[in-house]
């Protein structure tokens, strides 16, 4: 069995940005990416999560800022918030932090981010790109997932994946992926009759659920892969949807938690990031004629 090992990939993905904002931005003194989190309450995972984004923000280069609002702001509230940030010229993405409190319309705010600027990829305008393949940034656990396996050389093509869980922030967008990928995919949910038939047929195992330990050693096969997207907080600390103790022993390839899937995330939020603001300033670079910062070379080399 090998490890998965989601910090030394992400870490590896930051060094090549953090090289890149020092010898492209910094050492032309080229403005920096600046990414806005917009937090809404005091969720304590939400807190830990945005603190680590703007650690991030650190360790690469870029600029961060973060707009918290009460538990109680209303709908109008964060509504403006997202539209004063859309037309900031110094914001390159946004994210919204998730989940917003339960009187919040969720889905309504998400599409108020102005695509070119929506660093997770969650408005419905970004999935429709990612859903038919023609897409600039992808969902950042999603397409983590799969820079994750292609960093290990694991082939998707052909292979037989099943992803367990159908959101559209994780299972669904997966699947999308793996399917572009030449895998053949099956994707499983809460309706979904013998699930442990399902899963022992995958070479691929990728599971999102929300419970911790759903997955025992008996629905896996051998020598599958098995990509643990879970985060689940319970008395023994972190753990995942599936129980890695003893999946591990029976799994080629597999991902802890945490230091899985989760660094990843916050990766491929930092390379979002930086495709929407070089995307952004393709025009204004190419208007300058400055070969040095052409900005859409180096959007390119990055992916
Ligand atoms: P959701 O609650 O949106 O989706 C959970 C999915 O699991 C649903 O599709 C649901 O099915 C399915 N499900 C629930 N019970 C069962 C069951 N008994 N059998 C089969 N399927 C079941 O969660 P998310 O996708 O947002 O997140 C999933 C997990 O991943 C959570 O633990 C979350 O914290 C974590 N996560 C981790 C991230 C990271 O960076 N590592 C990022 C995002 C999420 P149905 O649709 O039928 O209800």
């Amino acid at each position: 069995m090998s490890i998965l090992d989601g910090k030394l990939v992400s870490r590896a993905i930051k060094d090549k940005i953090a090289d890149r904002i020092n010898e492209q931005y910094v050492s032309n003194d080229v403005t920096v990416p600046t990414l806005a989190c917009v937090m809404v309450g005091d969720n304590p995972a939400s807190k830990i999560y945005v603190g680590n984004k703007e650690k991030a923000c650190k360790y690469v280069g870029f600029n961060s800022v973060i707009k918290y609002l009460p538990d109680n702001a209303t709908q109008r509230e964060v509504a403006e918030t997202l539209i004063a940030l859309n037309e900031d010229k110094n914001v390159s993405g946004i994210l919204l932090q998730l989940p917003l409190p339960k009187h919040l319309d969720e889905t309504a705010l998400i599409n108020l981010i102005s695509p070119s600027k929506d660093v997770d990829s969650l408005t419905v305008t970004n999935l429709g790109k990612v859903f038919a393949g023609q897409y600039a940034v992808a969902p950042c656990t999603a397409i983590g997932i799969i820079d994750m396996l292609k960093y290990y050389h694991v082939g998707m093509h052909g292979k037989h994946a099943v992803v367990v869980g159908r959101s559209l922030l994780v299972g669904k967008t997966v699947a999308t992926l793996l399917e572009q990928h030449d895998a053949t995919v099956t994707i499983c949910h809460s309706k979904t009759t013998n699930l442990a038939e399902v899963t022992k047929n995958a070479d691929i195992l990728v599971v999102a659920v929300g419970k911790p330990n759903f997955i025992t050693k008996d629905m896996v096969k051998e020598g599958a892969v098995v990509i643990d997207v879970g985060i689940n907080r319970t008395d023994k600390g972190l753990v995942g949807d599936v129980d890695f103790e003893h999946v591990k022993d029976k799994a080629s390839f597999i991902t802890p938690v945490p230091g899985g899937v989760g660094p990843m995330t916050i990766a491929e939020l930092m390379k979002n990031t930086l495709v929407l603001h070089e995307m952004s300033h393709n025009m204004h670079f190419t208007q300058e004629n400055s070969k040095k910062h052409n900005v859409r070379t180096l959007t390119k080399n990055i992916k």
